[in-house]
């Protein structure tokens, strides 16, 4: 018997026919005699929903968030008159859809009142989507003659109060699931538990960031010491490119850790970043497949690098990123300007997502989302002011309307060359490189575009990542 962790994203739960497929997945994963623990997204599109009527409730619009709530009901309602009989199952669900959100509605009224939503309230909003759908996919699987119940992940994966973005407190954690979840498993329960969600020590709720339905999958096959974990999501599985951006993109039959975390850090949406994380030691390993074309293998993610001979495996891209370069003649051997630099950029809240620096040291640059990049620059600023009414240095230049592209493979490591194909390729197609980074694996080569040249270069340079399949 295998224990094997799934977790089906939000379009894989999305509507009727899409948790028909849930049932069949789940379903033959049972009959093979393996136990199953499920973790849910959200309805496609229920969390930018919620986020919109914490957006309406701010600005006083009671009917906006009202019409929000009832959108959103519906859409649950629609795919339980599908999926289950009239009757007292069908009923049950109904009242609890129809509680938690008028839960929803009472919360958005606080928020009316008060004229603001701080984090903290606006993770209770956006967890209402997994509670809302980890109980409707439970009393669909339940209907169906699954032993299967909803759980809120809040009772297991315990985090920092880092709201929007908590970090997992992992003993607290690793305890809470192997107490509390292994023996409802092994008495031989489905559970479906919502993905997305923690809860502080003293139990306020917190969520992972977006997309992190994939990191509390990974958690939870962590520490229910699963033999696998699928991804079940809307595409065949990790492919070389994203396939909105170049249709010609194929999927990879095998990934390593490695190279998938660069990926998902470098703009690939199909995984949250942190996913690998909790099963990189115990060596899980992961699936992504395809929740409607269930027959294809998908791509498996595991330890090894597998030398493929092609040392370019894809492509992806981050948008909506602002350039920042910090420069000025009396840089020049000054320890600690750029340590403060970072620590200063942190401090407004931002993260860094790429950093490179000129041979001459007179300046260097690194990427922080668009919507961060002026605090960053005045908090900058203000750290280096000395430095600055000096004349040292000459302040933080913002250069926004950039991508990051990033091409990645375990292969590049010890092969020289991989970067000047890279830069002659562009070249060639004329594309301008505002600046350039290795990743610290050495899997990954990054650098900064106008985005302009965004589609140019991606389709360009996935040539390579297309002769590795
Ligand atoms: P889910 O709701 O199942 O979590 P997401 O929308 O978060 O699904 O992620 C799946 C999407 O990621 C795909 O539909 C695809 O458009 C996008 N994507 C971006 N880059 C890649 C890639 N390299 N491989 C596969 N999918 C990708
Ligand atoms: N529902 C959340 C989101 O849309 C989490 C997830 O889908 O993984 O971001
Ligand atoms: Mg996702």
């Amino acid at each position: 018997m295998k224990s094997i962790t799934m977790k089906f994203g939000g379009t894989s739960v999305g509507s009727a026919e899409a948790v028909e497929q849930v049932v069949g997945i789940v379903k033959s994963e049972l009959e093979q005699g393996n136990r199953v623990s499920v973790v849910v997204s959200a309805m496609s599109g229920v969390t930018d929903a919620l986020l919109s009527s914490v957006r309406a409730a701010v600005r006083g619009d009671k009917w906006g968030y009202l019409t929000i709530s009832q959108e959103i009901k519906d859409k649950h309602y629609e795919a339980i008159h599908i999926l289950m009989e009239a009757g007292a199952n069908r009923e049950a669900i109904i009242i609890t859809i129809s509680d938690l959100l008028v839960h929803h509605t009472e919360l958005c009224d606080a928020i009316k009142i008060l004229g603001e939503a701080t984090p903290r309230i606006i993770d209770a909003i956006v967890s209402y989507g997994e509670r809302l759908s980890s109980r409707m996919v439970a009393a669909v699987l339940h209907d169906r003659g699954i032993n299967a119940r909803p759980y809120d992940a809040g009772d297991f994966v315990i985090t920092n109060a880092d709201y929007q973005n908590a970090e997992p407190i992992w003993e607290e954690t690793q305890q809470r699931i192997e107490e509390r979840l292994t023996p409802i498993i092994e008495s031989g329960v489905t559970p479906v538990i919502t993905g997305f969600i923690g809860s502080t020590p003293d139990g306020t709720i917190t969520t992972l960031g977006r997309g992190g339905s994939d990191f509390s999958a990974a958690i939870f096959a962590a520490y229910l010491n699963s033999d696998e974990l699928i991804i079940w999501t809307d595409v065949d599985g990790v492919m070389t490119t994203d396939p909105r951006i170049d249709k010609r993109a194929k999927v990879l039959p095998y990934v390593s850790y490695a190279e998938v975390g660069e990926l998902a850090f470098y703009g690939a949406k199909v995984l949250h970043p942190k996913t690998v994380q909790p099963i990189i030691n115990k060596q899980i390993p992961m699936r992504v497949r395809n929740t409607f074309n269930p027959t294809h293998m998908g791509t498996l993610i595991g330890a090894e690098a597998e030398d493929t001979g092609h040392y370019i495996r894809a492509v992806t891209c981050v948008k909506s990123v602002s350039m920042m370069t910090v420069s000025g003649k009396g840089m020049l051997g000054v320890p600690g300007i750029a340590g403060r630099t970072f620590l200063a950029t942190a401090k407004a809240g931002a993260s860094i997502l790429m950093i490179s620096q000129s041979s001459s040291e007179q300046s260097f640059c690194y990427t922080v989302v668009n919507n961060k990049a002026d605090d960053v620059r005045k908090a900058v600023e203000e750290e280096l002011s000395s430095e600055i009414f000096r004349q040292d240095v000459d302040g933080v230049d913002i250069m926004s309307s950039v991508v990051i592209i990033t091409v990645v493979g375990a292969g590049m490591r010890h092969r020289p060359g991989v970067a000047g194909k890279v830069f002659s390729i562009l070249g060639d197609n004329r594309i301008n490189v505002l600046s350039i980074a290795q990743g610290s694996s050495e899997c990954s080569i990054s650098f900064v575009v106008d985005d302009k040249d965004l589609e140019p270069a991606v389709k360009a340079l996935h040539e390579l990542a297309l002769e590795s399949v």
